[in-house]
């Protein structure tokens, strides 16, 4: 049996795959001083693990996690931490896991960039259905663009201005925090979700929808940066801000046709279709 393993900000999902079908998942919370521990006490009752498949929000190279700056994590040696198993480990950029789910879920495209809009931002290129790493590990990491100079948010990479400060689901609740009073709004209520925000936007909310409009115009400006360096077959959003759905996914394409070069206006840009199981998916096609 393999267990794949989708770290994220908020939860862990963990699902048993058995003959390339995911049998059984489930959740555990993501606590940072006893993360690993949790994982390891909720995986520990199975027999037969041959293979543990590990998405992480961060950066890891060969199995060693360097920085995981949403959830406060440095540097863990995976293959020590689930040595106790005795079965090989696979660990990779969560959003690279889920690139690689999506793309070949996405007709086996030749080339495909993933987004996810989480409580980061995540990305991953696929090549010739296989999850481009780059040199120092990180292609893809789109999330830490340098792209709004006009908020320049403190991001938690240490950086100001990522993408990820506005077009996250934190990115996106904090632009309406911070917006509040210079437009008008309907929702009066202390913790706003993305959700509250999309539903807003789409009866006409004024301030949601300079947020939304905000923080998507950015992400198409985003999106025809990567399609101008390596002009992929298929751009794919998912994560779960994408939950939004053909109504996000309409603001993207209208701002990306503005931003994008000549040649490439017409690019296929769409919604995730494995949703949340991405990430465990994932871990089944990938030998590492
Ligand atoms: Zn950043």
């Amino acid at each position: 049996m393999r267990v794949g393993i989708d770290i994220g900000g908020t939860t862990v999902k963990i699902g048993l795959v058995e003959n390339k079908k995911i049998i059984s998942s489930f959740e555990i919370k993501t606590k940072k001083d006893t993360l690993f521990k949790d994982i390891k006490d909720s995986i520990r009752k199975y027999d037969n693990i041959e293979f543990i498949g590990i998405g992480v929000p961060g950066a890891i190279k060969n199995n060693y996690i360097y920085r995981l700056p949403n959830i406060g994590i440095e540097n863990v040696d995976l293959n020590k931490e689930f040595s106790e198993f005795n079965c090989k480990i696979g660990a990779t950029n969560d959003a690279n896991r889920a690139a690689l789910g999506e793309a070949i879920y996405d007709n086996n495209v030749k080339s495909c960039y993933f987004i996810t809009l989480g409580t980061g931002v995540g990305g991953g290129y696929i090549y010739d259905g296989k999850i481009v790493n780059g040199a120092s590990s990180s292609a893809g990491e789109i999330g830490h663009t340098f792209i709004d100079p006009i908020n320049n948010y403190k991001c938690t990479c240490g950086k100001c201005g990522c993408l990820e400060t506005v077009s996250s689901a934190t990115g996106i609740v904090r632009l309406f925090n911070d917006n509040k009073g210079k437009y008008k709004t309907s929702i009066d209520k202390e913790n706003v979700t993305t959700k509250d925000i999309f539903d807003a936007a789409k009866e006409g909310d004024e301030l949601s929808l300079y947020v939304v409009n905000f923080a998507t115009r950015i992400l198409g400006i985003a999106i025809a940066n990567i399609a101008a360096t390596v002009d992929p077959e298929s751009i794919i959003i998912g994560g779960g801000v994408s939950k939004a759905g053909e109504f996000l996914l309409e603001l993207v394409k209208k701002y990306y046709k503005e931003y994008a070069f000549y040649m490439q206006k017409d690019k296929k840009i769409s919604l995730a279709k494995l949703g949340n199981s991405a990430g465990m998916l994932g871990a089944r096609y990938i030998e590492v």
